[in-house]
């Protein structure tokens, strides 16, 4: 995979570097002319990463249906669900306030606005419409599981498949027919993960070798205060206060976690998905980090759905860049107000890109900030929506291995890697 990136982004730099330089450069087969750019990044690096990311979204669905049915069904204990679902929530919450205030006072302190001319003529930002709260928990419930399926919203797929494998369990004889039916269902769809995994390393090639050729380096020097601000943040935020996290609550060395995430990572950063990132993250939490089936099946799919700190991040950081641009003072009641609804706007949202910039909007409206700010840093945010779903997936696997451990539920010989030592002694 990461051989994949490396010459992604040297093909994708010597295409563009070579677009720019000699114009575009054509060739011909069989008298049929092609121009070398288009051929390459619009077709077979488009098509390529297209497919790919396909590939991984299609599983998703069965994927998480089905594990979680597992899951429920085989706990000794049902009700300890919600204990993991509260648990889960309260973390992701906690994450997600702490990366919004710590990006808040990083913006108030760095000013990436000041004396920036927002120009007068910003074309327009066209919002689109976001959930209001009371229509998220009145949709959690699905009035038709099937068109919630077909449409991927996550969480009314997490509560049918709860009652599904609760009822199991206590349907007796056909329960555990049942169970033996999912079950090897779930062996399946995870060979089905890698396989298409086993494909990884070309589509991440096509992925970084299509944004290597289209990256837009004006925009970024133009805005790069905010650009690096965000970036640092982020970072910081992955290396930092996950590690702490994890090693406060658990005791377990985070430099394991993270070295074991380094695939899930590649992989949110080209796809810019979290939610397509979704198998991936379950199977590197199940057998490289040891999270059972029960906690791996049910926190990483909602994770990727409700906990979204790098967007929260990235929010926070822009409303004050915003605020300056436009000469907008925010008083403390507006931050507050800012980061209380980025904590709260991403719950509704689904992991996929650029859905941080639709929040966004909402954050702006909320503290009535222009919109039209949104057009000012929508250029660059392709890449830093790449690097903030990877700060997105680690923070779910963070809390998933966090909610393991403390529920004891965490395979530490899995974790410390002892298993396969053991199997080797
Ligand atoms: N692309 C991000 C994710 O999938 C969401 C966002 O910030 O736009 O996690």
């Amino acid at each position: 995979i990461f051989i994949g990136m490396i010459a992604g982004i040297l093909i994708g730099f010597t295409l563009q570097l070579g677009n720019y330089l000699n114009g575009d450069l054509d060739f011909q087969v069989f008298s049929i002319t092609f121009s070398t750019y288009g051929f390459f990044v619009e077709g077979i690096f488009h098509a390529g990463g297209k497919i790919f990311i396909n590939a991984l979204k299609m599983l998703v669905v069965p994927l998480v249906f089905v594990s979680l049915v597992c899951g429920t069904s085989s706990l000794s204990d049902p009700s300890k669900l919600g204990k993991l679902g509260g648990k889960s929530i309260a973390l992701y919450m906690f994450t997600t306030f702490v990366a919004v205030t710590f990006a808040m006072t990083s913006a108030l302190l760095f000013k990436p606005g000041a004396g920036f001319q927002a120009p007068s003529d910003t074309p327009e930002y066209v919002v689109k419409e976001a959930p209001s709260l009371v229509q998220v928990i009145i949709d959690m419930v699905p009035s038709n599981p099937i068109s919630s399926m077909a449409e991927g919203q996550m969480i009314p797929i997490i509560v049918f498949a709860i009652l599904f494998g609760i009822s199991m369990s206590y349907a007796g004889e056909a329960g555990k027919r049942l169970s033996g039916f999912f079950n090897d269902l779930n062996e399946v769809i995870m060979k089905i993960v890698t396989i298409v995994m086993n494909f990884a390393p070309y589509g991440v090639f096509c992925l970084i070798a299509k944004l290597s050729a289209t990256i837009e380096w004006e925009d970024i020097f133009a805005i790069g205060a905010y650009f690096f601000n965000v970036l640092i943040i982020l970072i910081l935020h992955a290396i930092i206060v996950y590690p702490l996290l994890l090693k406060l609550t658990t005791g377990l060395n985070p430099l394991i976690l993270l070295s074991k995430l380094k695939e899930v990572a590649a992989f949110a950063f080209s796809s810019a998905s979290s939610s397509a990132t979704l198998p991936l993250t379950i199977a590197t939490a199940r057998q490289k980090l040891g999270v059972s089936r029960s906690v791996s099946s049910f926190t990483l799919p909602l994770g990727a759905t409700i906990n979204m700190d790098g967007t929260a991040i990235m929010q926070g950081i822009a409303t004050v860049f915003i605020a300056q641009a436009y000469q907008v003072d925010l008083s403390t009641v507006d931050l507050l107000m800012v980061v209380l609804t980025a904590t709260l706007a991403s719950v509704g949202a689904a992991g996929v890109p650029g859905v941080g910039l639709i929040l966004l909007a909402v954050v702006l409206q909320q503290v009535n900030l222009p919109v039209e700010g949104i057009a000012l840093i929508i250029g660059i945010d392709r890449l830093l929506d790449m690097t903030r779903t990877v700060v997105n997936v680690t923070g779910d696997s963070t809390i998933a291995t966090i909610v393991a451990k403390t529920e004891g539920e965490l395979d530490e010989d899995i974790y410390h890697d002892r298993a396969l030592a053991k199997q080797k002694s």
